[in-house]
């Protein structure tokens, strides 16, 4: 009877000790997916302003390329009116502006050229890019759906666990549940071991009564950190005389 409570209360720590876990590795799969997201949107991101930036070259390119015929037209039109020119005072300034309209093409020609190749580039660089994107974002959705496999999983295994807790509550003295369940809100192992008359967590020395009450197979609240001190040896023991005559 003596040794029941103390093995219901590590099984009820132990329990407690993998919701905290599952908790823990859903609250980090979660924070995985989310980073993942980021990571994806980044990358969707990326790409939509590299399909932009292509675009823009190819207006330019359709753009400078309309101003090029437009110049050509005019420059045939200007050679014909010089072909059919009545007055000789009227041909230098004709002739003059004839250059300027050749030097204006032969301009917008090489800036023209200029675009083509950038274009070119550009377009060759979203190809790539557009074939890593894929993979990349196909291997994002894999581990995303993994991640929520798994949460799901752990929810599922949560609530199994929640629901197992009143009952490991039964047979257990209301005295250490009550520390216990203070304790567990503020440290990761609410209750420890003793360690050569120590605290295991602290290193706090215990009182000489303290330890006879631990040899006796009480739990004891350590006075330098709180957590909930048993002795192992004595909880290992088979009951003997002594304690079961000191629980009457
Ligand atoms: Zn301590």
């Amino acid at each position: 009877m003596n040794e029941h409570p103390f093995s219901a209360f590590i099984d009820l720590i132990s329990l407690d000790q993998q919701i905290r876990t599952m908790h823990q590795t859903i609250t980090n799969l979660k924070q995985e997916t989310e980073s993942q997201l980021s990571e994806k949107q980044k990358i969707v991101d990326r790409l939509e302003q590299f399909k932009q930036h292509v675009h823009d070259l190819k207006k330019s390119v359709h753009e400078q390329e309309l101003a090029i015929k437009e110049l050509d037209a005019l420059e045939k039109q200007k050679k014909e009116t010089l072909e059919n020119l009545k007055s000789a005072k009227e041909y230098q300034p004709l002739k003059k502006e004839i250059d300027r309209l050749k030097q204006e093409q032969h301009d917008a020609e090489s800036s023209l050229m200029t675009t083509w190749n950038k274009l070119e580039t550009a377009q060759k660089e979203l190809n790539e890019q557009t074939a890593q994107y894929s993979s990349k974002i196909d291997e994002f959705h894999t581990a995303i759906a993994e991640q929520q496999e798994k949460v799901e999983a752990l929810k599922a295994d949560l609530a199994q666990k929640k629901s197992e807790r009143p009952a490991k509550e039964t047979g257990i003295p209301q005295e250490w549940l009550d520390k216990y369940s203070h304790m567990k809100m503020q440290v990761e192992d609410p209750v420890v071991s003793l360690l050569d008359d120590s605290c295991s967590a602290c290193y706090y020395n215990l009182p000489n009564q303290d330890i006879i009450r631990l040899r006796h197979r009480a739990i004891v609240q350590c006075k330098g950190c709180f957590r909930l001190l048993y002795m192992q040896t004595a909880m290992e023991d088979t009951p003997s005389e002594e304690s079961a005559g000191n629980k009457e």
